[in-house]
């Protein structure tokens, strides 16, 4: 019988994502040609951004629109807007009388990308709410009109908080209804010895260690850890 790291060698033989020449590959192949201008455009400005690393990743955001696709999602939620990525993806993404609640701190880094949006012709879609997003969630829960119908909610924001906007995110989901959380990797180091995890990855590393064992004990749903960007986790309410 093969030990338990012969067994993990073997699945990484079988091909997970191991260099930059292969990512590049999938992206000029299958993602690119597929990306939106504006959404090129929006990446392009937020290129020179200091926090431009925060961006959705493309490939990332072509699997959150067949996700949106696929469950017709036209009344969703956003936590994490930054400059917009995601956001206009969503909002290219959904019908046009489709609506986001998107919820950001910080409105300035939203109006990076919101000329983009306008041009796109999908700003009525957008409902941008500048606040912590957790007051916002009990604002939406105490209308019970708003319970069980949201078909999607992306999560990109503070880490420590995922736990708190799943139960939230959960009452508001329609059964079926997705969210998808983001980071849930936290570039590589939730498998690594605290010791070795860099420091600037230190403060969110435990918090994002102890919601993935959450979200995998968490029976109300079904997930899907994907490794795009910076780790993905597919959660469908059940
Ligand atoms: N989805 C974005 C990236 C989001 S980056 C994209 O595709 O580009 C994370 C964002 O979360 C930042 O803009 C930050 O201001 C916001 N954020 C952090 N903590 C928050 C909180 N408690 N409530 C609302 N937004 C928060
Ligand atoms: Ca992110």
């Amino acid at each position: 019988m093969e030990d338990k790291a012969e067994a993990t060698t073997s699945l990484v033989d079988k091909g997970l994502l191991q260099t930059a020449d292969l990512y590049e590959y999938i992206l000029e192949t299958s993602v690119y040609p597929f990306e939106s201008e504006f959404l090129k455009e929006l990446r392009a400005i937020t290129a020179n951004h200091p926090w431009a690393f925060m961006g959705t990743a493309p490939d990332a955001g072509q699997l959150m629109a067949m996700l949106l696709m696929l469950v017709n999602a036209k009344k969703t939620i956003e936590i994490g807007v930054f400059t917009g990525y995601s956001l206009l993806l969503t909002a290219l993404t959904i019908p046009d009388d489709g609506k986001i609640t998107a919820i950001d701190l910080d409105r300035s880094s939203y109006e990076i990308g919101l000329p983009v949006i306008e041009k796109a012709g999908v700003k009525h879609k957008i409902n941008f709410i500048e606040s912590e997003a957790l007051p916002v969630l009990d604002k939406l829960l105490e209308d019970p009109d708003n319970h069980g119908t949201f078909d999607f909610a992306f999560v990109d924001a503070d880490k420590d908080n995922y736990a708190n906007y799943h139960e939230k995110l959960l009452v508001l989901l329609k059964p079926s209804g997705i969210v998808i959380y983001d980071n849930t990797l936290w570039g590589g180091t939730v498998a690594m010895p605290e010791g070795s995890v860099p420091a600037d990855r230190l403060a969110m590393w435990n918090p994002t260690l102890e919601f993935n064992k959450y979200l995998a004990a968490d029976t109300r749903v079904q997930i899907s850890q994907v490794v795009l960007g910076d780790g993905i986790t597919i959660c469908r309410r059940l």
